[in-house]
């Protein structure tokens, strides 16, 4: 039995079901797990460690639906700086072609020390590219190791090029190994239990890589095993053309057409999602990751937001691939939501809290879960603090320190909990030795694109 007891922050964000902001706030932790929500004077006055967050907004870590980790390794490639989704991806697949397990390994270190110094505890990542024997493992290996909680996302693609597809055919699969691939990763992986710091998901690509047989088998795959289904959906224009001139139908009208909807399945992107789109989403619980940063990075448009919200389709935030947003921050991806929302909706579409939520209690809807997103006794023991006195919080912090998180510039976190393990303490990333990470990814990153010239 192990207590751990956070003391006097100034505000406690809880996203409990009234949503309570507590002044000189504090948890009681116990074995991972909220004891304890209230004021300081309310709580034990002693535990196995105690930290005062005295000059600190203490909330639920941030949860990640949407990421391709391995791309930390291509950010900011010249021949991808300036295309839209097809010829970005068009750019990219031959470098991608050059991937191996070590590299992933790396890449997805380095993405989820980004992820966790901006207030993340939870991600998920979209693997669907395995050349040269790279496994889904491998990410799963990083995640133990950093000890980030993790849904782990089993992608593929298998329609190529000479089918038909975008990929080139040298970086697909056949549809018969991802299956059985997929099998295995979830029979030797997958924890369904409350508490969970690993879980599987299945996730071909895109409609444009994969075939109907695939998407179709792999929703019956995930169903017999409980695990849930994620893809791409309705990025940008050219993905409605393709769906329309392909399939005869919107990517909405596609998905539902492969039991591709429910409350076991969420959509990456959604940008282009029409009205009845949205209506289906509501209806069937299916969950939509935004993802600002990237859809203004390759100019794919603004996604409906508010209208998703307000129809009740679940929404979380996703940072997505390092290649996209080449700036994996989580609480800055909050702030683009709100932004971008106003740009699309007006200066009322998404208050500052409104973008938190979606970052917490909308992600750990999004990825099936009830023990993560809020600050309350039984849930998991993931929160995260970030410090007032910052520059960047001058003039802001005193009037509405919340908000502030959200309208000024992004922090780094200066505390992370994750699981009831302190993994960030006072600025510092434990569980890693985080310069000798960034020298090797930067050298595989050299060489995984100097090997493609
Ligand atoms: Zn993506």
């Amino acid at each position: 039995m192990s207590t751990l007891l956070l003391k006097n922050a100034d505000v406690l964000v809880t996203m409990d079901a009234t949503r309570r902001e507590i002044a000189g706030g504090g948890l009681f932790i116990r074995d991972g797990v909220i004891e304890l929500v209230g004021t300081t004077p309310d709580l034990p006055a002693e535990a196995d460690e105690v930290i005062d967050m005295a000059g600190h907004v203490l909330l639920p870590g941030l949860i990640n639906t949407h990421h391709h980790m391995y791309q930390s390794l291509t950010r900011a490639i010249p021949a991808a700086q300036d295309a839209e989704l097809f010829d970005w991806l068009s750019a990219l697949y031959p470098i991608w072609a050059g991937l191996t397990p070590e590299m992933i390994r790396v890449s997805t270190l380095t993405a989820m020390a980004e992820l966790i110094l901006s207030g993340c505890t939870t991600s998920s990542d979209h693997l669907y590219i395995y050349p040269n024997g790279c496994r889904l493992d491998d990410s799963i290996e990083a995640a133990q190791q950093i000890g980030m909680r993790f849904t782990a996302s089993r992608g593929s693609m298998s329609v190529g090029q000479s089918q038909g597809g975008l990929p080139p055919d040298r970086v697909v699969e056949q549809e018969a190994d991802i299956l059985r691939d997929t099998r295995r990763l979830i029979e030797q992986y997958h924890d369904a239990s409350r508490h969970s710091m690993l879980q599987i998901a299945v996730a071909p690509c895109s409609p444009f890589s994969v075939s109907r047989d695939l998407m179709r088998e792999s929703a019956q795959l995930a169903r017999s095993y409980g695990v849930r289904l994620h893809t791409h959906l309705a990025e940008n224009f050219k993905d409605i053309a393709y769906s329309r001139e392909q399939f005869g139908m919107t990517p909405a009208e596609y998905a539902e057409s492969l039991g591709w909807t429910g409350h076991d399945v969420w959509h990456a992107h959604c940008v282009q999602l029409d009205e009845a789109g949205i209506a289906l989403f509501a209806r069937t619980g299916t969950g939509v990751a935004h993802c600002p940063c990237s859809n203004m990075r390759l100019a794919s448009g603004i996604a409906p937001v508010p209208a998703m919200r307000k129809a009740g389709v679940p929404v979380g935030l996703g940072v997505d691939g390092s290649a996209s947003n080449d700036g994996a921050h989580m609480l800055g991806e909050a702030r683009q939501a709100m932004l971008l929302a106003r740009v699309g909706f007006g200066p009322a579409a998404l208050s500052a809290r409104d973008a938190l939520e979606i970052a917490t209690l909308g992600g750990a809807r999004v990825l099936g879960r009830d023990d993560i997103g809020a600050l309350a006794p039984g849930m998991s023991a993931d929160c995260v603090a970030f410090k007032l006195d910052d520059v960047a919080m001058a003039g802001g912090a005193v009037h509405d320190a919340v908000a502030a998180l959200v309208f000024c510039a992004s922090l780094r976190v200066n505390w992370s909990i994750i699981n009831g393990r302190v993994v960030v303490r006072d600025g510092h990333l434990g569980t890693l030795d985080l310069p000798a990470v960034l020298q090797r990814h930067n050298a595989l990153a050299r060489s995984l694109a100097n090997a493609a010239h």
